[in-house]
């Protein structure tokens, strides 16, 4: 029986993009259809695989953004203009197209909304993607867990999902969400920390130095 569920996740299958949405200039979510998922745990990842017409492939692991339930998932993809995979599925891929992939893979990054333990997540960068699938599953599940995530990214704009951190910190006591920037902050955003740089003894001064 738990052979059958390993070769399960290990299969590849071929879901369909329903959507997509720009999280950040270089950042982008795929909202996809996958017939007969298996279901999921927030934190676990899934295996993309992409087919050339000349049979050459390429293997990449995201994680999954989106909270367990139903048959779509949701990656987030942040580009590397270099790489291999990820211009792809962030610039070519188009609502309609098919997308094979395997899974969900992981088993120890997980958190199960029925553990009480208060948790704290903190992520750099798209690190956050299936720290997010946690915060999602938490107001899913209406978990009364104490959850607290510290969110670090170079600026504002690189800040994946801040509209709706914003939102959902905003409206439970029980989550505390922090964005903190290191290379600028942002005085008025009630979720920056930023960071403290040393003063600097002459120029400019950053928005960070102020803070
Ligand atoms: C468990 C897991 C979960 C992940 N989840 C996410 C996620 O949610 N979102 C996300 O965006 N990413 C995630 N990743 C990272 C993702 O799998 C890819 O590594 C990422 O998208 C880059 O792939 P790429 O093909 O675009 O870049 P690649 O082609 O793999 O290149 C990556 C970098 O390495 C450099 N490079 C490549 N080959 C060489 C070489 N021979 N010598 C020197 N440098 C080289 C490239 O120039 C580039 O800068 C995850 C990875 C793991 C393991």
């Amino acid at each position: 029986m738990a052979r059958a569920a390993v070769l399960g996740r290990l299969t590849w299958r071929f879901g369909r993009v329903l959507a997509v949405r720009d999280e950040t200039p270089t950042a982008r979510t795929l909202v996809l259809d996958v017939p007969d998922w298996p279901g999921h745990l927030a934190g676990q990842h899934v295996d993309v695989r992409l087919t050339a017409e000349d049979g050459y492939q390429a293997q990449r692991s995201y994680s999954i953004a989106s909270a367990p339930g139903g048959g779509r998932l949701e990656l987030t993809v942040q580009r590397l203009d270099d790489g291999e995979v990820s211009p792809y599925l962030t610039q070519v891929l188009r609502p309609g197209d098919p997308l094979e992939l395997r899974g969900p893979i992981g088993g120890w990054f997980v958190w199960h909304p029925g553990e009480a333990s208060p948790v704290l997540l903190a992520a750099g960068g798209s690190g956050v993607v299936p720290l997010m699938a946690m915060v999602r599953t938490r107001l899913t599940s209406s978990s009364p867990t104490p959850m607290r995530l510290i969110y670090s990214t170079r600026g504002p704009d690189m800040a994946l999902y801040s509209d709706e951190l914003r939102s959902v910190a905003g409206r439970d006591p029980e989550l505390r969400v922090d964005l903190v920037y290191t290379r600028q902050a942002v005085r008025a955003d009630r979720l920056c920390r930023g960071r403290r740089r040393p003063a600097r003894r002459s120029g400019p001064r950053s928005t960070a130095d102020q803070d």
